[in-house]
């Protein structure tokens, strides 16, 4: 894929403008990247006529060539719908709080709540595991023993006493954490290998009964395009609030992570990555969108480019600034830059150490600024090019078209030419920008 797209990229590159024919060469190739990551067909089609919608209307970039503008979108983009709801875990006001945990058998759940709680845990709090899978034989000490491993207890039912109701369990193990001030509980519920009626009533029962501050859909990142029935069956059948992502150490490119959120709606609150209890994260969206896209490099380039056009910028403005041929169309546009950022008066307030300067500062308001621009505009092309040729009978006239006075067409100018020598001046002291102050 990588090769295709760079030769999507470098044949785009000589092109200056966004034509449909750019974006859906482009959009071709994301596409692809897509159902490769294993992103369902009807959220990858959904997605890509978003990108379209957005590259149409998109400003030209000068920084990036059309094929790199068109990917920043489509990551911007996936990261927006991966992290647009980034949220912190929801608790009770009054503890304790219960997280459910929900998902197929082998999603990874069990192995998910030792992890929370360990995590719980080093956040301070004083979390209880609950063992409501009592399906498989093997279940409770599987929790049991991942609840040794994190150091925090786990409530299970008494053996020996048969199947048990997983319902009664989750009851009793909350009346045990109010006691024993626990301040969240998680809980550990039954799947089955496919979606089916029982399981979602049993957990849509226990959701009933505990009526949980959080019910976590856990998936296994590696089921790609069953991703979205299965989501849609839990969401149907027993409904919840986030979605943790688990196996993300497999070599799944994660496209579940994106057809879960779009189909949803609900956050992705974890990422699990790996068998070991400290192998688990907040989820990251700006990792999972470069992982699904595939285009680390190009990204990488991407922000370079950027960054590289930036310091360019910046540079081309000092080296006007300090080599004494700063003109009065520069000091307009610097000034109306500087005013985009709201009124003058923030703006100060919020340079560190502008507290001697403050009375110098308070004088200059908006209305001044308002009159330096009106005269700066007032003038011809020729004079903001070169201020030099602004004799008397110009400032006459700039004055009378701008309806100020002489004075302060002759002050504008005078504080002009004095800013620009002492910029020179500067440059010539700390031997950088033009000039001939060069230091090699
Ligand atoms: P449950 O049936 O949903 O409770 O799933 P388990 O917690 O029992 O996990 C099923 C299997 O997946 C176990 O062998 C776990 O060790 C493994 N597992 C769980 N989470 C991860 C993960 O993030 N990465 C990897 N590599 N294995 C995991
Ligand atoms: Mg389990």
């Amino acid at each position: 894929l990588s090769d295709r797209l760079t030769s999507a990229l470098q044949s785009l590159s000589r092109k200056g403008r966004l034509s449909d024919a750019d974006i859906d060469a482009t959009a071709r190739e994301i596409r692809i990247a897509l159902l490769e990551a294993d992103v369902a067909l009807p959220v990858v089609k959904a997605f890509i006529a978003k990108i379209k919608d957005r590259a149409k209307g998109a400003e030209v970039s000068q920084a990036l060539n059309p094929a790199q503008q068109v990917v920043k979108i489509v990551n911007e983009e996936l990261v927006g719908i991966l992290g647009g709801e980034t949220r912190r875990l929801n608790l009770a006001k009054n503890p304790p709080s219960v997280i459910m945990l929900a998902g197929l058998q082998g999603a990874g759940k069990t192995t998910l709540a030792g992890k929370l709680a360990m995590w719980l845990k080093k956040q301070g709090h004083a979390p209880m595991l609950v063992a409501c899978d009592l399906q498989r034989p093997n279940a409770v000490n599987q929790l049991q023993i991942v609840g040794e491993r994190a150091g925090v207890t786990t409530f299970a039912p008494e053996p020996g006493n048969g199947v048990g109701d997983p319902v009664d369990v989750a009851r009793r193990a909350i009346e045990e954490a109010k006691h024993a001030q626990y301040d969240i509980v998680v809980v550990d519920t039954a799947g089955r290998l496919g979606v089916d009626e029982e399981l979602m009533k049993q957990a849509a029962d226990i959701r009933e009964a505990v009526q949980p501050d959080e019910v976590l859909f856990v998936v296994d990142a590696m089921i790609g395009q069953d991703a979205v029935t299965t989501a849609e069956a839990f969401r149907d059948g027993v409904g919840f609030t986030g979605v943790v992502l688990t196996k993300l150490d497999g070599d799944a490119r994660g496209g579940a992570a994106l057809s879960v959120r779009e189909v949803t709606g609900q956050p992705i609150l974890f990422a699990s990555n790996g068998e070991k209890l400290e192998d688990f994260d907040t989820f990251h969206p700006d990792r999972m969108a470069s992982r699904i896209l595939g285009m680390g490099d190009v990204l990488t380039l991407i922000e370079q480019a950027e960054q590289h056009f930036d310091q360019e910028q910046a540079e081309q403005a000092a080296q006007k600034l300090t080599s004494g041929q700063l003109t009065l169309e520069d000091f307009l546009e610097q000034m109306l830059a500087v005013r985009k950022m709201g009124p003058i008066g923030n703006l100060l307030g919020m340079l560190p150490g502008a507290g001697q300067m403050k009375d110098q500062l308070a004088s200059v308001d908006d209305k001044q600024l308002d009159r330096l621009q009106a005269i700066i505009r007032g003038m011809t092309p020729a004079e903001r090019a070169d201020p030099k040729m602004i004799n008397g009978s110009r400032r006459l006239r700039i004055a009378n078209g701008s309806g100020v006075t002489v004075r302060e067409v002759n002050d504008l100018v005078n504080r002009f030419f004095e800013a620009r020598k002492m910029m020179a001046q500067m440059a010539g002291r700390f031997g950088f920008g033009g000039g001939g102050g060069g230091s090699k």
